[in-house]
């Protein structure tokens, strides 16, 4: 028996929300005496860390051409799940995840939680709880499935003293047919939850022709960058762009949010950022209240002057 831990790696690198997820999922596992499986896309993260340190005890790297999609993914996992016997799947807590965590629980007759902040409260019965109301209250949960889908916002010391003889293996996707969202893999890859300087667009920015701006700051100064929900949901950008209560939590030193309006559910993922920079063309825009510094202006006219400056240096 087994628990298992699922990570996208193939748009970023593994960083420190990854390995406290690997973390989080090995307390699970020493307390309940089962393997720690980690399941990855990337083989050579496979080949360039030892995961041993951190617990594992198998390692399996999922292997496909450029493009995946989600339900290829899926099916995998879920032959997975019964080869490795797996009680407990863990996902970070981005919405890719929470939709695949969905589509298994189903095929699984599963229980499925997002939002999970804590370990378990006890095992017989087991109870957990969930952040809920956009981080404003807690719930606990007492679940009864045989098998459970966690997705985990991570935040769990990283525990790399272990000494266990890792075992790695490939797993071929083979791509299916039936197709309904699309996972591509990137060969530039940045680890926007590690990122100390974020460059994020909204709705403001009026188009997807628009982006191009936002890619040439971020390349300028070294940003990792992000997206407000509509934009990934527009198919603006990949979701695993889009901060906030439903995709990621992020805390770097600088957050520059452009052409976004500040909703709720948007600051409860950047409010942990430790300067605020906001371009709005609205003065009254609500996000100006959670900005340390606010820019009034077009993003469309201040963008491309800002990088002409920054070229002509
Ligand atoms: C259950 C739930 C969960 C949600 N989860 C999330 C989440 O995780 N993340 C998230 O982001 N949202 C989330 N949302 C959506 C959220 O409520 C907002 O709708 C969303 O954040 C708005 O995105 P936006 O700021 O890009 O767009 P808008 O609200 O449309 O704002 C666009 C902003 O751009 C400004 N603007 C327009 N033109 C320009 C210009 N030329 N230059 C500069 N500024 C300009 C406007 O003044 C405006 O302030 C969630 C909603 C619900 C109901």
């Amino acid at each position: 028996m087994s628990v298992l831990v699922y990570i996208n790696n193939s748009y970023s690198e593994l960083g420190k929300v990854q390995f406290s997820l690997i973390s989080y999922a090995k307390q699970i596992a020493e307390y309940n005496k089962l393997q720690l499986i980690l399941c990855l896309h990337q083989s050579e993260d496979v080949k360039s860390f030892d995961f041993g340190l951190y617990g594992c005890n198998k390692t399996i790297a999922l292997t496909h051409s450029d493009m995946c999609e989600l339900n290829t993914i899926k099916l995998a996992l879920s032959d997975i799940i019964i080869r490795e016997n797996s009680k407990f799947i863990l996902f970070e807590n981005i919405s890719t995840s929470q939709n695949l965590a969905a589509r298994l629980s189903v095929i699984h007759k599963a229980a499925v939680l997002t939002g999970i902040t804590s370990l378990p409260l006890s095992y017989s019965p087991l109870i957990i709880q969930k952040s809920i109301f956009s981080s404003k209250l807690l719930a606990s949960y007492k679940l009864s499935n045989s098998i459970n889908f966690f997705c985990v916002k991570t935040d769990f010391k990283i525990n790399d003293t272990y000494n266990i003889n890792s075992e790695n293996i490939e797993y071929n996707l083979v791509s299916e047919q039936n197709v309904d969202m699309k996972i591509e893999a990137k060969d530039t890859r940045i680890n926007l939850s590690d990122a100390n300087f974020v460059l994020s667009g909204g709705r403001g920015m009026q188009s997807k022709d628009n982006w191009y701006m936002i890619d040439d700051l971020a390349e300028l100064i070294g940003a990792a960058k992000a997206c407000s929900r509509p934009i990934s949901d527009l198919g603006w950008r990949p979701e695993e762009e889009h901060v906030g209560q439903t995709g990621k939590f992020i805390s770097p030193d600088c957050y520059v949010a452009i052409g976004i309006s500040g909703a709720t559910q948007h600051i409860a993922g950047v409010s942990s950022s430790k300067t605020i920079i906001s371009i709005n063309i609205d003065e009254k825009a609500p996000i100006f209240e959670y900005s340390d510094y606010g820019i009034v202006a077009d993003a469309l006219e201040l963008l491309p002057e800002i990088i002409n400056k920054l070229n002509s240096k």
